[in-house]
């Protein structure tokens, strides 16, 4: 039996946007970062729940019915800081067939935990910084390793959607030769509550949410700087 053990904040059956196909996810608990407009604060400020693979593997095994043309989403947090765990659980999802993408943050370019998942989803945090020297070295790797990645970005205004930002991240994509594919996803404060009930300020109350018109801008400003 597998007693590897871990800290899991949640597990949720039912995600279509989580990687390919009907996904289960798997929220680590701890990150590395701390990102003003976190969606999953309670994966950064609770302990979370110890689990061990074998545990999980057996409750995930439940939904393989489900989950049959997708597979388990390992995300958090940020899943590649539990490393002797998330590497634990690959191997024993792999044993039963299941496939695993892993939902990163990019700032821990471990080649392990890379290989380990058979595709991967990087979320890019330039909201607060105009360095991304850290995601060249992730997609160098996964490049090096032939691995799928799939890019998103929370686009939220006034931070990340002028044109300078866009155009300095389909550079720097363009440059790691890790493809145009890039999925903005909308700003948004539903998570709000979650920070009142744990008594942090969510320190991107005042900025507003972005809208369709937002994400159509962005994309256009992206694509038309990918190539150049
Ligand atoms: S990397 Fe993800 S989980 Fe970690 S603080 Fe940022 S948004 Fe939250």
């Amino acid at each position: 039996m597998n007693t590897a053990s871990g800290r899991i904040d949640s597990l949720y059956c039912g995600s279509g946007v989580d990687g390919a196909g009907l996904r289960c996810v798997v929220f680590f608990s701890g990150c590395n970062l701390r990102c003003p407009f976190c969606h999953n604060p309670e994966t950064l400020y609770k302990e979370g729940n110890k689990t061990t693979v074998a545990e999980l593997v057996q409750k995930l095994e439940r939904y393989k019915g489900y989950f049959r043309r997708g597979g388990v989403t390992l995300s958090g947090g940020e899943p590649f800081l539990q490393r002797a765990f998330y590497l634990s659980l690959c191997n024993a999802l792999h044993e039963k067939g299941i496939r695993v993408c892993a939902e990163t943050n990019g700032h821990l370019a471990d080649p392990a935990c890379i290989a380990a998942a058979d595709s991967l989803i990087c979320d890019i945090k330039n909201q607060e910084t105009d360095d991304l020297s850290v995601y060249e070295k992730f997609f160098e790797e996964c490049r090096k390793q032939g691995k799928e990645v799939r890019v998103t970005n929370v686009l939220v205004p006034g931070k990340n959607d002028s044109e300078g930002k866009l155009t300095a991240l389909a550079k720097m994509m363009c440059g790691c030769r890790i493809g145009s594919e890039i999925r903005f996803l909308p700003f948004r404060k539903l998570c709000e509550d979650k920070y009142k009930e744990l008594k942090i300020p969510f320190l991107y109350a005042a900025v507003r949410e972005a809208d369709t018109d937002d994400i159509a801008k962005a994309e256009r400003i992206f694509y038309q700087n990918y190539q150049k």
